[in-house]
C-alpha cells in the first residue's frame, strides 16, 4: 500500500484503511512510537506504535462513554484517577462534573501528553486546570504505592501490552480497588468484543472477584477494530444496570454521544459476549 493510505491491521485479514493527506509528526519515545497523521476523512489522528489512538472526528465517542456512566451513576464525585489517557480528553469529559475538585493523571510517556499538547488542542486544552495533576509515572506503581484514594478510577490504557499489559491484571485490579473510597467506580477499557472477546470477559471475571457489581457496556467508534468498543464497569455500591444517570443538565446537552438513554442501551450486551 503506497504511503497515501494508512492501514491498521485489527487481525491477520482484516483493517482499517484511511487516505492520508500528510503526516505532520513522527518520534520514537522510550515507551512507543509516536505518530501524527493528517486524514481527509477523520481529520488528524494520533497512533502510538501504529495502532490509532484518537482521531478530531471520533474522539468525543471515547471520551465521553469512558467518563460520563461512571461519573453519572456515582453519587458525588470528587476525587477521579486516570490511568494513561495522556491525550487529555478523558480529563476534559471528567472536568464537566461540577462537583469534582481534583483530577490526577497518571501517563508513563511524557511525549504522548506534549504530542497532544501540541497537535489536539481540543482534546488537550484541559491538562493546565488548577483541578488537575499531571503525573509522568507507571500507573501500576501508582496504585500498588499511593496512599491516595478516589471515587472514580478510569484506566484509559492501550491495548493489554507492553506497559499497558499489567493494567489488565489481578494484581493491578486489586490494588486500585484498595484506593477507591467508599461507593467508589472503577472503569476500563476493554477492547473490542468482536475481535478480543477473551479480553473483557476476562477482565470481568477478574473485577467479580473483586465487587458486587460488574458489567460491560459498548460505544460505537469508527475508527477502533470492527467499529464496537468496550469498557468493564465495576462497584460495590452502584449498579450500572439499574442506577439511573442523574440528570446534569449543566452539560448533557453539549455532549454529542453520551445521553441518559445511550447509557442504558449500552449495558445491554449482545449473546456472543456471554456474561
Ligand atoms: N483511547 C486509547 C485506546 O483505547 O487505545 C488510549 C489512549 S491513551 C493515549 C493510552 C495511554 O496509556 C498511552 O499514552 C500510554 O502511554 C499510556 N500507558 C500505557 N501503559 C501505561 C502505564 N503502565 N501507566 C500509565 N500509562 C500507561
Amino acid at each position: 500500500m503506497d504511503d497515501s493510505w494508512f492501514l491498521e491491521k485489527h487481525t491477520p485479514y482484516a483493517g482499517l484503511t484511511l487516505a492520508i493527506k500528510k503526516k505532520l509528526y513522527e518520534a520514537k519515545s522510550p515507551f512507543q512510537r509516536i505518530e501524527v497523521l493528517d486524514t481527509f476523512e477523520y481529520g488528524r489522528m494520533l497512533l502510538l506504535d501504529g495502532y490509532v489512538m484518537l482521531t478530531d472526528r471520533d474522539e468525543f465517542i471515547y471520551h465521553e462513554m469512558i467518563v460520563h456512566p461512571a461519573l453519572l451513576t456515582h453519587a458525588r464525585p470528587e476525587r477521579v484517577l486516570i490511568i494513561g489517557g495522556g491525550d487529555g480528553g478523558s480529563v476534559r469529559e471528567v472536568l464537566r462534573h461540577p462537583t469534582v475538585e481534583a483530577v490526577h493523571l497518571v501517563e508513563i510517556d511524557r511525549m504522548v501528553i506534549e504530542t497532544s499538547r501540541e497537535f489536539f488542542p481540543a482534546v488537550s486544552g484541559k491538562l493546565d486546570d488548577a483541578r488537575v495533576e499531571v503525573r509522568v509515572a507507571d500507573g501500576f506503581d501508582q496504585v500498588e504505592n499511593g496512599g491516595e484514594r478516589y471515587d472514580v478510577i478510569l484506566v484509559d490504557s492501550i491495548d493489554p501490552q507492553g506497559e499497558a499489559a499489567k493494567l489488565f491484571s489481578a494484581p493491578f485490579y486489586g490494588h486500585a480497588r484498595r484506593c477507591l473510597r467508599e461507593g467508589g467506580i472503577f472503569v476500563c477499557q476493554t477492547e473490542s468484543p468482536f475481535y478480543n472477546g477473551d479480553v473483557v470477559r476476562g477482565v470481568c471475571e477478574k473485577l467479580r472477584g473483586l465487587y458486587a457489581h460488574v458489567a460491560p457496556y459498548l460505544a460505537h467508534i469508527p475508527t477502533y477494530p470492527s467499529g464496537l468498543w468496550s469498557f468493564s464497569f465495576a462497584s460495590d455500591r452502584v449498579d450500572p444496570q439499574v442506577a439511573k444517570p442523574r440528570a446534569e443538565d449543566g452539560f448533557l446537552d453539549a455532549l454529542k454521544y453520551y445521553s441518559p438513554e445511550v447509557h442504558g442501551a449500552a449495558f445491554v450486551t449482545p449473546r456472543y459476549m456471554g456474561r
